[in-house]
């Protein structure tokens, strides 16, 4: 049996800079990941691939992005005729990454288990082979195989490192509501302007030449317009945390999680506890957490 995390990421920016014609998105996104992360479970056998969860809102068939990575690893491996002798996995993820919360949890486990595949049969593919898999599986799945945090372009899957990320621990709200990605993709309304341009070259260049590590400066998100108007709950939640954290706080992704960052542990620890005290129900969760530096 293999025991593996698999962590949740947080756009610490994210700008939309086109439409494509393929209807997807191209976007300007600091991804990093951070140290909330779901409990996968890998048991070796020889009768196909089974996929478990204890989320009630997690297909555990073939549609689970853990078991269509499984899949594809095993096929990639016919490909290239290595085929593995009785080839066969029971998954078993524990969710503790809120699902449809901006956070990546379904495209983590699929990363993991390219990950986990690849090494357990002798490492048949090379890091580049696996995030050309990944890119298969989802726009997300490469930062996930990436080392460390990255800016990413295209429909997020272009990746550069950032290496001089000031560390800082993360209190994150989940604001209960499953978001579907697409529908806020959807309702983005779209605006490149110039001013926009201009920000997202100066923080392209200054990341890109390891200047700007305090990152405090730059959150960002541009889907919370079209977020908040579907999901009035998510503007409603940030503003409270505002009011009570008294310091920025910015949605994650397509949403619906929210995040603050602080460089002292004592500060985060005090936030963590007045949202606790605000949100004592599980109709919110709360967790406090770090940038990971992988
Ligand atoms: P996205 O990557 O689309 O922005 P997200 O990070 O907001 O998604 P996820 O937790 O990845 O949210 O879940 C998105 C959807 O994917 C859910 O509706 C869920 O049913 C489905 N899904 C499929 N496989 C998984 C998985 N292994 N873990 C979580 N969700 C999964």
């Amino acid at each position: 049996m293999i025991k593996k995390a698999s962590l949740a990421k947080i756009n610490l920016f994210l700008y939309i800079t086109g439409r494509r014609s393929d209807g997807f998105h191209d976007l300007f996104s600091l991804m990093a990941k951070i140290g909330l992360a779901d409990d996968m479970t890998f048991v070796f056998h020889d009768r196909g691939i089974q996929v478990t969860c204890d989320h009630p809102d997690v297909p555990e068939d073939e549609t689970n992005l853990a078991h269509r990575a499984a899949v594809l690893f095993f096929a990639c491996c016919e490909k290239i005729s290595k085929p593995i002798p009785g080839e066969g996995v029971c998954i078993h993820i524990k969710k503790q990454i809120p699902v449809g919360g901006g956070l990546g949890g379904g495209s983590s486990n699929a990363a993991t288990v390219l990950q986990v595949l690849n090494d357990r049969y002798s490492r048949p593919f090379s890091l580049k082979q696996l995030i050309e898999m990944g890119r298969c599986l989802g726009a997300d799945v490469p930062f996930f195989l990436f080392n460390g945090p990255a800016l990413a372009t295209g429909v997020g899957e272009k990746l550069a490192p950032v290496s001089n990320l000031h560390f800082c621990h993360v209190l994150l709200c989940d604001s209960g509501i499953h978001v579907p990605t697409s529908r806020v993709f959807k309702g983005h309304e779209f605006c490149l302007t110039s001013h926009k341009k201009y920000t997202i070259k100066s923080v392209s260049d200054a990341l890109l030449q390891g200047q700007g590590g305090d990152i405090g400066q730059y959150l960002h998100n541009d889907l919370e317009g079209s977020a908040f108007r579907l999901y009035p709950e998510i503007r409603s939640t940030k503003k409270e945390m505002e009011d009570l954290l008294q310091r920025p706080v910015t949605m994650s992704g397509s949403g619906g999680s929210l995040f603050a960052l602080y460089p002292d542990r004592k500060d985060a620890q005090q936030g963590y506890e007045m949202l606790c005290r605000r949100w004592p129900g599980k109709n919110r969760n709360v967790f406090l957490t770090a940038l990971q530096n992988r």
